[in-house]
Parts: structure tokens; C-alpha cells; sequence
């Protein structure tokens, strides 16, 4: 029988540019193809020039963020031939995400200068749409090429609208991939349903919360949350919750919304930024014909949300106050809407900067989040330094699974082989220790780049 092969296809070990090659039998998958928001030009992509041209079967995606889709029209370009199978919200989330990363890329390259840039045009956005493969929960696809048998089946991952863990079975082998995964439920969506009775060869886990203990529950995150906005509305000063555009703003809309209903938070107006609100109507879409997402747009008008029209937003603007502002990037990233409302607002006391997610602490998000009170805080891409004044908070409120609960899942399910992705050095080592410790018998395998596995 042949055999299976697996290849971490990222240039490091790290959350960037995932990327995996497996080989199954006589299939060559890619599972994730992202794009590295910390690295520039090609190199922010995976290792895809180690692919042969028109070599690869079908791309599995498990979710729609850049980090596992940003480099897919490149891969396609490489390798047309290749189908690529997601899940139903997945295809159509993923353009949205593209051609947001491309209007990124163009403006990238003039102000840092990268040649390469944009790495595909618009037209190609459209184009890998033909290779979509959309599939359901539950439901395995069956494959054959040249006598070789094999089934994908993907399954809810919780994580963010459409995320997918996928099942691999063949010759009696069960390869697992979590893909980023939440089991817990959300006010938006549902948690990670994946069969218990289902036993797996290989898990292929993310790691990514492997260095984060847990100090307290997400519920009591959000009351937290909710009165930090409180408190500082009732000061009348403004409040900027930087968020992910994809998922968190629409979860934390619906947080607002129930939060109002109960008179926990005072009425004032909500600013929300473009690629959030484009999202929305998205959300609300798939929500009306499955029921993956509860999520009605009923609520922004409920809530009075308002889009946040003024492009050029900067240290000497006057925002609109009392506001709570929810704003794409969720680190804070140069030049997004979050970033240019920060710059007017940490000056002030009476402000405040609520962080719901994890900030890398090389962007400016982690960097504020490492400032003393009354310390200079420079926004280097506006060259304006001002003393931090505004108060800054971080809730734990992540759309990844905590690292209990990620050992917990592969001790229920006794797997013969642990691989670790998806996580930084620390991380990884602490799932390594824990199941080398604990539990013997499992292979934990911490891939190295550019070596290849049998599984
Ligand atoms: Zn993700
Ligand atoms: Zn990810």
C-alpha cells in the first residue's frame, strides 16, 4: 500500500503562512494555503515553488482567514488543474477576504515599495471561484484516482463563520486536521461539533493558545467588557474596541445588542468599520439559508450602528464622543480605521481601548498594550508620538481553543500520532511536554520545516 506523507510547507514554526502538503495514497493535498501578515512580498507566502507545477489534486481549506487563504490565488495559478473544496460559507467569505488583501498589497506597494506586489490581480480572484468545491457538514466526499480510494468529510470547527476541522479517511487510516478550532459556543456560532464517537490515527492540532493559561471564563470576559464600556461612556469619552473584521465585530455587535436589551451598557452612538460591515451582509445571508451563523443585520439598524465614513481620520480629529467605536484591525495594523482612531483618542483620559483578541506584540496593538501609563506612544506611519493617557484593557475573548480543552479532545480520542501546528515555539513546547509527560504511548511529532513525515 502506498503510503502517507506529510510537509509543513511554512517557512517557520509559527502562525503565518499555513500551509501543509499531504500525501495520501496516490492524492497530493494542500490544506491551507495563507498568506503571512508579518512578512512581505513572496516570502509571505508558503513554500509553493517546492510544489511541481500542475502536481497537486485539490486544496482543502479549513477557514477563511488570510493566514490559511491569502496565498490561494497564487497556488491556483500553479496548480489549475487542482479543485478546491471548503465549506459553503467558506466560498463565499474567501473573495471578500482576497480582494481586501489585495487593495492591502496595492497600497503596500507604493508606501514600502515591494515590486512583487499585488502577488494576483482581481481578475484572479474571480477566476479561482470556477475551482470551488463547496461541501457539506457531515458529508464525506468520495475520490479515486489511479485505483486509490479515499473520503473527506468536514466537520463544524466553531472558530469563525464556516471554519471546518477535516477528516481524512483511507486504507483504513484517519487523519484529522482541527484547523483552528473553538468547542465552545459563541453568541454567533455554534462550537466545534465533532463526532465522539469517531476514533482518528492522526490528529494535526493547533496550538495556538499553547502558552496562554486561561484566567478567567469567557463570561465573565464579557461582563468585564461591558462595564469597562459603561464606565467610560458615562465619563463621555470614547471607546475603541479594535476587532478582527471577520467574526469577532459581528459576534461583539451581537454582545451590544443583547447588552443594550438589558440596560447594561448606556445608549450612544456605535461606529463600525467598512470590511466589518461588508461582513455583516454576509453573515446575514448564510444565515438566512443555513443554520450555521445566528446573525440578523436587523440589529445594526437596532443598535443605530453607523459606518465610519471619513477616510482620513488622524491625531487632530474630532470624533464623535460619548461613541464606542468597533473597528477593523484588531492589532491595531498601521493605517487601518483602528489605528487612525486610536492616534485621536489615547491622549485623553476619559477614552478607552478595549483589545478583545490576541495582539501580536511586534504590531502596534501589542506594542500599546506594553505602554505604561503616561509613557510616549509613537504611530509611526502617522509620525506622531503623544503620552498614553487613555486607559487600555485586554479581555480574553479568543476565537481559538483553550489549551485544556485541546488536550482534553486528543485524550478522548487515544490517536496513535499528535502533530503540533499552528502555534509559536512556546506554544508547541507546552503541548509536547504535557502529552510527553501524561501520555506516553502518543507520537507527538513538532514538525520541522522542509522535512518530510510518514504518517
Ligand atoms: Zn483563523
Ligand atoms: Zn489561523
Amino acid at each position: 500500500m502506498i503510503g502517507c506523507y506529510l510537509r509543513d510547507l511554512n517557512f517557520e514554526k509559527e502562525i503565518g503562512a499555513n500551509g501543509l502538503l499531504l500525501e495520501v495514497g496516490a492524492f497530493r493535498f494542500v490544506v491551507d494555503v495563507g498568506m503571512d501578515p508579518k512578512r512581505v512580498g513572496n516570502s509571505a507566502l508558503p513554500q509553493l515553488d517546492l510544489l511541481p507545477k500542475n502536481s497537486v489534486d485539490a486544496i482543502l481549506l479549513t477557514h477563511c482567514h488570510l493566514d490559511h487563504v491569502g496565498g490561494l490565488p497564487v497556488l491556483l495559478r500553479q496548480q489549475s488543474q487542482a479543485r478546491v473544496f471548503l465549506s459553503y460559507p467558506t466560498s463565499l467569505i474567501t473573495p471578500i477576504m482576497l480582494e481586501n488583501s489585495y487593495t492591502v498589497m496595492c497600497r503596500q506597494k507604493e508606501e514600502q515599495s515591494i515590486p512583487e506586489y499585488p502577488l494576483y490581480e482581481k481578475k484572479d480572484i474571480e477566476r479561482i471561484k470556477q475551482s470551488f468545491l463547496p461541501v457539506k457538514f457531515g458529508q464525506a466526499q468520495h475520490l479515486e484516482k489511479e485505483g486509490c480510494n479515499l473520503d473527506i468529510t468536514f466537520y463544524l470547527a466553531g472558530h469563525v463563520l464556516g471554519a471546518s476541522s477535516i477528516l481524512i479517511e483511507y486504507g483504513g487510516q484517519r487523519i484529522f486536521i482541527t484547523g483552528d478550532i473553538l468547542f465552545q459556543d459563541q453568541h454567533t456560532l455554534k462550537g466545534a461539533n465533532i463526532p465522539s464517537d469517531r476514533y482518528f490515527d492522526t490528529i494535526v492540532l493547533e496550538t495556538t493558545r499553547g502558552r496562554t493559561e486561561r484566567k478567567s471564563n469567557r463570561a465573565n470576559e464579557e461582563e468585564r467588557l461591558l462595564k469597562t464600556i459603561a464606565h467610560t461612556i458615562q465619563r463621555g469619552g470614547i471607546c475603541l474596541i479594535p476587532a478582527f473584521a471577520l467574526g469577532r465585530i459581528q459576534e461583539l455587535l451581537v454582545l451590544l445588542y443583547n447588552a443594550r436589551r438589558m440596560d447594561k451598557i448606556p445608549e450612544c452612538p456605535i461606529f463600525c468599520s467598512g470590511l466589518g460591515m461588508a461582513l455583516v451582509n454576509v453573515f446575514n445571508e448564510i444565515g438566512k439559508t443555513t443554520n450555521t451563523v445566528h446573525f440578523s443585520r436587523k440589529i445594526l439598524k437596532q443598535l443605530n450602528v453607523k459606518p465610519l465614513r471619513r477616510k482620513k481620520i488622524g491625531p487632530d480629529s474630532q470624533l464623535t464622543t460619548p461613541a464606542i467605536y468597533l473597528l477593523s484591525s484588531g492589532m491595531l495594523v498601521e493605517h487601518t480605521p483602528s489605528y487612525r482612531v486610536a492616534s485621536s483618542l489615547i491622549r485623553d483620559c476619559k477614552n478607552t481601548v478595549c483589545f478583545v483578541g490576541y495582539c501580536d506584540p511586534d504590531t502596534p496593538g501589542g506594542q500599546l498594550l506594553q505602554t505604561s501609563p503616561d509613557e510616549v506612544f509613537t504611530f509611526k506611519a502617522l509620525e506622531f508620538s503623544t503620552p498614553l493617557r487613555a486607559q487600555v484593557e485586554h479581555f480574553d475573548l479568543s476565537g481559538h481553543a483553550d489549551r485544556d480543552d485541546l488536550y482534553q479532545f486528543v485524550v478522548d480520542r487515544q490517536p496513535k500520532q499528535v502533530i503540533l501546528t499552528h502555534g509559536d515555539a512556546e506554544s508547541r513546547q507546552w503541548f509536547l511536554e504535557k502529552f510527553s509527560k501524561n501520555c506516553p504511548p502518543i507520537r507527538i511529532l513538532d514538525p520541522e520545516v522542509g522535512k518530510t513525515y510518514v504518517l
